[in-house]
C-alpha cells in the first residue's frame, strides 16, 4: 500500500466539489470538472491492483474515501464508487475472465477510463432480486445483438466501459442464461439517452441507456451463466457496494451537521442568545453525534469483519449480516441525522439557497441500491430462523 493520505486527498477535492455542488444539483448537470480532478489526482486506479499499476486501497480507505467525498458532493461520490468498487469487488471475488480484467485495470491506469455496471430496467426493477431482463442477446454472424433499455445508468456522461445484462434466450424449453457484455458508447446501436432528473443525487448522470439492433463481436461477452447459478461475485459484491454506500451518506450527514452546528452557533433570532443555548437544539445536535458515531462503528465494524472474512467469529453475526446491518442501518440513521438538522435550521432550511435541502435530498437515494432493506432484513431473519 501507498503512503499516500487518500481521505485528506479526497478532502481536498471534496472542498473543491461542495462549491460546484450547488450548480449541478439544479441545473441536473454532470459534474465533469469534478471526474477530471479525481483523474488528475490518481483516483480512478485507487482500488485496482497494484500488480496492474494501482494502488490497490483496501476497504477500509475505500470507505474513507467515500465519506470524505461524500461530505462534499453526494452526487460525485456516489458516481465515483460505481467505478472503484469494481475493482475491490473483482480482488475479492473473481467473475470477470483475466483478458477483460485486464483491460478494465489498463483503462483506469493509463486513461482513467471509467467502468460501471449497467443491470437496471423499468421492468426488471432492482436486479438484485434475481429477475429475468428483458434485455435480450441473440447470436448472429459469430457475434452478438442486443435490444432493450437500461435505466439508472450511474456515470453514462463519461463512461468507456458500459458493463450491461442481458438475458440469452435457451433453446428446446431450456432456461435463459444472465449474461453481461462490455459495450462502448460509440458502437452502432448503443446511445444514451438523458433521461435522469431525480429528487436527490442529480448529478450522477444516472441516464438510460438504449441499444437497438447493437452488433458486437463475439469478444465482448463479459460473463455468462444459468439463472439458477449463484452470481460468482455476489458476496464481495455486496461488501464492496453496500459499504461504500454507507459511507457516502455518512459524508452526506456529515455535511448536514456541520452546516446545523455552524447555524446554531451563529443564529439569534429576536434575542441576544444563539440558538444552541436552547434544550431542543442541544438535544437534536446530540442526537445528530450518536446517529452519526452509530454509523461509523458499523461500517468500521463490517469493515472489520469482511477483512477478516477467513478467520472464524466466535460471537455475533456473519461478516455478511454485519454488512447488511451497517447498509440498512447507517442509510436510515443518516436521513434521520439530516432530518434532525433541517429542523436544528428552522424554516429556512427549506431554502433552496442553501445546502441543507439538497443533503435532505440525497442521503436518502441509496435506500434504492442494494441492499434494498426488505431483502437485506430476510438476510438477517434466514440466519436466525432458518428458511422462511
Ligand atoms: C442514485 C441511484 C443510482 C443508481 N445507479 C445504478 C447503476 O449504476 N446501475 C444499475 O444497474 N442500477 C442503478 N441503480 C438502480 C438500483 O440499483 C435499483 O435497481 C433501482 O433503484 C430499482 O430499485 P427498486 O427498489 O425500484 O426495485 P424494485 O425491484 O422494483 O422494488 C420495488 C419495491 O419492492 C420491494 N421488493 C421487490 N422485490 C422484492 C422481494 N422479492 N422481496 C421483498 N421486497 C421486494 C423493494 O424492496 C422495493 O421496496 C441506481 C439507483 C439509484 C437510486
Amino acid at each position: 500500500m501507498s503512503d499516500i493520505d487518500w481521505a485528506a486527498r479526497a478532502r481536498a477535492l471534496a472542498a473543491r466539489f461542495a462549491e460546484r455542488s450547488e450548480r449541478h444539483d439544479r441545473e441536473g448537470s454532470f459534474p465533469f470538472e469534478n471526474f477530471e480532478e479525481l483523474r488528475e489526482a490518481g483516483f480512478m486506479r485507487l482500488t485496482v491492483p497494484r500488480a496492474h499499476g494501482g494502488y490497490e486501497a483496501p476497504l477500509s480507505t475505500f470507505v474513507a474515501v467515500q465519506e470524505a467525498l461524500g461530505a462534499g458532493d453526494g452526487s460525485t461520490a456516489l458516481a465515483f464508487m460505481m467505478h472503484t468498487k469494481l475493482f475491490g469487488q473483482q480482488r475479492d471475488g473473481r467473475s470477470y475472465p483475466d483478458e477483460w480484467y485486464t483491460e478494465f485495470c489498463r483503462g483506469a491506469v493509463e486513461h482513467g477510463w471509467m467502468a460501471n455496471t449497467v443491470a437496471t430496467e423499468e421492468g426488471l426493477g432492482s436486479p438484485s432480486g434475481g429477475g429475468l431482463p428483458d434485455t435480450v442477446a441473440r447470436e448472429a454472424d459469430g457475434g452478438w445483438v442486443l435490444d432493450g433499455r437500461k435505466t439508472f445508468t450511474t456515470l453514462a456522461p463519461v463512461l468507456r466501459y458500459f458493463i450491461v445484462l442481458a438475458r440469452i434466450d435457451g433453446t428446446a424449453g431450456e432456461p435463459p442464461d444472465l449474461a453481461n457484455f462490455v459495450i462502448y458508447r460509440d458502437d452502432p446501436g448503443a446511445r444514451v439517452v438523458e433521461t435522469w432528473d431525480s429528487l436527490g443525487m442529480r448529478a450522477t448522470g444516472s441516464h438510460d441507456f438504449v441499444l437497438e439492433g447493437c452488433r458486437l463481436p463475439a469478444g465482448r461477452l463479459l460473463t455468462r451463466r444459468r439463472i439458477d447459478e449463484p452470481d460468482p461475485k455476489s458476496a464481495a459484491g455486496t461488501a464492496w457496494f453496500a459499504l461504500g454506500l454507507a459511507a457516502t451518506v455518512i459524508g452526506v450527514a456529515q455535511a448536514a451537521r456541520e452546516y446545523a452546528v455552524g447555524f446554531a452557533r451563529e443564529r439569534t433570532p429576536n434575542s441576544a442568545r444563539t440558538i444552541s443555548a436552547y434544550p431542543g437544539v442541544r438535544e437534536r445536535v446530540a442526537r445528530i453525534e450518536l446517529l452519526l458515531q452509530r454509523s461509523r462503528a458499523e461500517v468500521a465494524d463490517a469493515v472489520r469483519a469482511w477483512e477478516g472474512r477467513a478467520t472464524a467469529i466466535a460471537v455475533g453475526m456473519a461478516p455478511l449480516e454485519r454488512i447488511a446491518v451497517a447498509k440498512v442501518d447507517t442509510v436510515n440513521s443518516c436521513i434521520e441525522a439530516v432530518e434532525l438538522a433541517m429542523r436544528v435550521v428552522g424554516g429556512v432550511s427549506l431554502q433552496k439557497s442553501r445546502p441543507i435541502e439538497r443533503y435532505w435530498r440525497d442521503v436518502r437515494a441509496p435506500l434504492h441500491n442494494p441492499p434494498l432493506e426488505d431483502r437485506a432484513l430476510e438476510w438477517l431473519a434466514r440466519a436466525a430462523l432458518g428458511g422462511g
